[in-house]
């Protein structure tokens, strides 16, 4: 994905997360992987009514190079990045029953979502609930690195969530499909549940460590 292609793909995912009522007020941000850097969103920006050439342009070391000025979560997106090679795009968004689990208390850490169904297996995989910090704080984006090492997905303890996918498109569902999960989560909390046999999935979950 070239610069330009970038900054309208992340135009047009920003519509449509809105549309979906996934970015509340200026919440949320998107960037996609670029040979010398990250495009990312604005700070302060409402993700339904970007333009693509006020997106910010960081180079990989976290000099702003133009734009507007870049999200403050942009330092996390980075961290996410170094740590998987293969992403080229991230979505973080604040949505609400991503949010809402992530203020859940006894919460498993390191693996926040029940296999409840076989696609959120095959597109997610294992989601850990990052421990709370502010947001743009370094030791936020320095535990997102951590975990991306071996998470494609995961929340931030009541804040929200992040997907790294390898594609913009692929951001995009991934972490459409990590709200879908939360929400099931959440309807089914006064339910027994049958999850998805164990067998089953470990059969469908998607490698821990793969190309993104
Ligand atoms: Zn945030």
């Amino acid at each position: 994905m070239n610069e330009y292609e970038a900054r309208q793909g992340i135009v047009d995912a920003g519509r449509l997360l809105h549309s979906l009522g996934l970015c509340p007020g200026t919440s949320g941000n998107i960037s996609v992987r670029l040979a010398g850097g990250v495009v990312v969103s604005p700070t302060n920006s409402r993700l339904g009514r970007l333009e693509p050439a006020d997106l910010a342009l960081v180079s990989t070391d976290g000099v702003h190079i133009g734009g507007e000025p870049p999200s403050k979560e942009a330092t996390l997106h980075r961290a996410v990045y170094r740590a998987r090679p293969g992403a080229q795009a991230i979505v973080h968004l604040h949505a609400t029953d991503s949010v809402a689990v992530s203020c859940l208390s006894g919460l498993d850490e390191h693996d926040a979502l029940p296999p409840l169904t076989a696609y959120f297996l095959m597109r997610v995989g294992t989601v850990p609930c990052l421990p709370f910090a502010p947001p743009g704080a370094a030791e936020l984006a320095v535990a997102a690195g951590a975990a991306a090492e071996s998470h494609r997905g995961m929340l931030l303890a009541n804040h929200g969530s992040v997907f790294a996918g390898d594609s913009l498109a692929d951001a995009v569902t991934g972490i459409e499909e990590l709200e879908e999960a939360a929400r099931l989560f959440l309807r089914l909390r006064d339910y027994p549940v049958r999850p998805v046999p164990p067998d089953q999935v470990e059969r469908l979950r998607r490698p821990a460590r793969d190309a993104t």
